[in-house]
């Protein structure tokens, strides 16, 4: 069967595409090493030179027209995933980071979600006029979001609340129906940076049915990031375990969107190299099968359109 993963989260759409030769992720890459799946997330920034909107489906045409060159399947339902996981294919989803390419309006989640994106980041790092951000962290979600997310709910998408400030990450929690994703962040436990989960969310995640995909970024694994390694990716996975269970951690590599990684985890290529070290930590065939695909496999299977 090969190497199978799942992961939620590459900025490849923003970054130069799927198909470039250097960068964390490729398609053919991934193709090559294995099964699975890939998010890409539409990464709109406030300050882009178009508008966000228009900046978004620029994003969102080039992976089309990467995808009519080398054809993958973009997989937007629960029939969908589970024939790609029976076929042991390699398929890819789409994500929106964050609201500001709906420029106010939810109703273009619509359209986003006719183009095949599947979650929805509340916010980056910015307030939004929907959700409020963790680099500002002043707001928490807006009428607008209160009215964005059960639209997106109902569409049959999930909820990402990784970028989202303190209040918007509560506040998404209590207004969700369906389990809520943190797609790629890490653990404050372990690194105190605001982008990281905090105990009782990952908690709360956990108990919300929900995943913690765990980011790569030096900065979010340890103090002295230049020291990071594979081996601080395999104690944020283990204590996103211990604190929330087995059906929590996840990976959420945010390749190709953060600007350096960890010795030993610098590729795609290097994803096999991260699941023999969490297997070397004792970890049983059982829990490494949730972490590296089982999980998002679960929480997509629960939530996607039929
Ligand atoms: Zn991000």
């Amino acid at each position: 069967m090969g190497f199978r993963w799942i992961d939620g989260h590459c900025d490849a759409p923003s970054n130069g595409g799927i198909l470039k030769a250097g960068g964390h992720f490729s398609l053919p890459r991934a193709r090559a090493l294995g099964s699975g799946l890939q998010v890409l997330s539409l990464f709109a920034r406030p300050s882009a030179e178009n508008k966000p909107f228009v900046e978004a489906l620029r994003q969102l045409e080039g992976l089309e027209r990467e995808l009519a060159l080398c054809p993958a399947p973009l997989i937007r339902s629960k029939k969908e995933l589970a024939l790609l996981l029976q076929g042991c294919d390699f398929g890819l989803m789409l994500s929106l980071e964050g609201a500001d390419a709906l420029e106010g309006d939810p109703e273009r989640l619509r359209f986003f979600h006719g183009r095949g994106a599947r979650l929805f980041g509340l916010s980056w790092n910015n307030d939004n006029p929907f959700c409020g951000g963790i680099g500002d962290d002043r707001e928490g979600l807006s009428d607008l979001g209160r009215e964005a997310v059960p639209l997106w709910e109902g569409l049959g998408g999930l909820v990402d609340v990784s970028h989202a400030s303190n209040a918007g990450f509560w506040q998404a929690l209590a207004l969700c129906k369906k389990p809520v994703v943190a797609t790629h962040s890490s653990v404050a436990a372990l690194c105190a940076q605001p982008r990281n989960l905090g105990d009782e969310q990952l908690r709360a995640l956990a108990e919300k049915g929900g995943v913690a995909g765990i980011n790569f970024f030096p900065t979010f694994l340890r103090e002295d990031a230049a020291e990071a390694c594979a081996a601080d990716v395999v104690r944020h996975i283990l204590h996103a375990l211990n604190v929330g269970g087995e059906d929590l951690p996840a990976l959420g590599s945010d390749f190709d969107g953060i600007p350096s990684t960890p010795e030993g985890l610098r590729r795609i290529e290097d994803l096999p190299a991260l699941a023999r070290a969490l297997e070397k930590n004792g970890l049983p065939a059982r829990q490494l099968e949730k972490i590296l695909y089982g999980n998002w496999a679960r929480v997509l299977g629960e939530t996607l359109p039929d």
